[in-house]
């Protein structure tokens, strides 16, 4: 029997992917993976290197995994940066970048050897770390839009589309062994196809996934000018009616010098416009506090677009430097106080709007996917307006449900961020996918 290998995967859904095809691999060479650092005799942790607080809970689990396990290999984003864990941490045994699988292998094999020759292990597509009816469906690597705060452009190089047919091969898979939800993500999501000089490669991929009869749901849309497109298509209700666009800022400068698109009044009439087409549609957006050079005028700017906006679910970041990001070397550092007082403003503002926001669905008919039985009995489910992890949740009252099924459910109150609801009969896979 090969080692036994404890693995931890941090940051978003694109490194978690990442982390299921390692798996997948390890798997096929004998090794058991095992839940907690003690029982392991080699740890890989997959780290996340976007933003200082990632880094740090990095840095933190790969000294947490050293203090329990002989070995440990650290891969991923900070990967990329391996000075940063080397000198924090020099006992690691080996250090790669993002999605290098075939050095992490090396790393592995050479100090614990497989019981299958690596060359000849037959890899299953990937082995899933999220419950068997969503999965995240990675269509593209790397990204080529160049946000000054961002340094993932460099960590996982340009982008390169997967071809459509091995997606779509997947995502059959995926939908044969019981997802039922399909959640589309890339670092920018709409550019899909465009390095090979594609036009309208992911519409194409979109339609055809959304005739697999699943729910299908995108993730990281860029606000270029075809997300229009995508809109048309959760109108008919090819999509789920969730439109996850970060935005970022609203002011100009400060988009200007984030290197981004678009300011307030553009996207105002673009949200309004996707909003005619589809009126249930929920909107999800970050934004970055603190830029470099932001007065208070331009967050005041940011403020009066999030009022205006009205958008349903929002994230926030405090900006922080990122070694080796076009936007350190801009002037006016913003002091952390401030920064942190704008985040708390700005979370505050949101709440009051999020909890507005959800009373126009108390009453209303949803469809929702049953995720789990949560603590205290109560069912934990989702509705379109729901992605995993990031959003709120709708809590289910009914008899005899089953996680991964669908239902209609009448809802009956709402809090700040989650929906209460009770079933009122279950939903064949086959009907349309947004709330009535
Ligand atoms: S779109 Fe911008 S923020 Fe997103 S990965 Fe690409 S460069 Fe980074």
């Amino acid at each position: 029997m090969a080692g036994r290998i404890a693995f931890a995967s941090l940051g978003c859904a694109k490194a978690l992917v990442d982390s299921e095809q390692l798996i997948a691999r390890l798997r096929a060479l004998g090794y058991q993976l095992v839940s907690r650092y003690e029982e392991a005799d080699l740890a890989i942790v997959n780290t996340c290197g976007f933003i200082n607080p990632a880094i740090e809970e990095s840095l933190s689990e790969i000294g947490l995994a050293l203090e329990k396990t002989p070995r440990v290999v650290a891969t991923g984003c900070l990967g990329a940066r391996p000075e940063v864990i080397q000198n924090a941490h020099p006992g690691v045994l080996a250090v790669t970048g993002p999605a290098r699988f075939d050095a992490v292998l090396e790393a592995v094999t050479q100090a614990l050897p497989p019981d299958t020759d690596p060359k000849t292990a037959l890899v299953p597509p990937r082995v899933r770390l999220t419950p068997r009816h969503y999965a995240y469906l990675k269509i593209a690597e790397g990204c080529d839009n160049r946000c000054s705060f961002c340094i993932i452009p460099k960590l996982r190089g340009p982008q390169v589309s997967r071809p459509p047919q091995e997606v779509l091969r997947e995502a059959r898979d995926l939908v044969e062994t019981g997802t039922r939800e399909l959640i589309v993500i890339a670092q920018d999501t709409l550019a899909y196809g465009r390095e090979r000089g594609e036009r309208g490669g992911l519409l194409w991929l979109l339609d055809e996934l959304s005739g697999l009869g699943v729910w299908v749901r995108l993730l990281y849309v860029y606000p270029y000018p075809e997300v229009e497109a995508l809109v048309e298509r959760m109108a008919e209700g090819r999509l789920l009616p969730y439109l996850d666009v970060p935005l970022q800022h609203a002011s100009p400068r400060i988009l200007r010098a984030m290197r981004r698109p678009g300011d307030a009044e553009r996207y105002l009439e673009r949200i309004r416009a996707w909003r005619r087409s589809v009126p249930d549609l929920t909107i999800r957006s970050v934004f970055i506090v603190g830029f470099p050079g932001e007065t208070e005028g331009d967050f005041d700017l940011l403020l009066d677009f999030l009022k205006e906006a009205e958008l349903d679910r929002v994230g926030a970041f405090t900006y922080s430097e990122v070694e080796g990001a076009a936007a350190n070397a801009l002037p006016g550092r913003v002091p952390e106080e401030v920064k942190e007082e704008r985040y708390h403003r700005l979370m505050q503002l949101q709440a009051e709007i999020s909890a507005r926001r959800m009373q126009r669905w108390v009453g209303k008919e949803i469809p929702v996917i049953v995720d789990e039985r949560g603590e205290g009995g109560a069912w934990i489910a989702r509705g379109p307006g729901d992605a995993p992890g990031v959003d709120g949740v709708v809590f289910l009252e009914g008899e005899d449900l089953k996680p991964g099924e669908r239902y209609l459910a009448r809802v009956t109150r709402a809090d700040t961020y989650d929906l209460f609801a009770r079933v009122l009969r279950p939903l064949p896979w086959a009907t349309p996918m947004g709330p009535k």
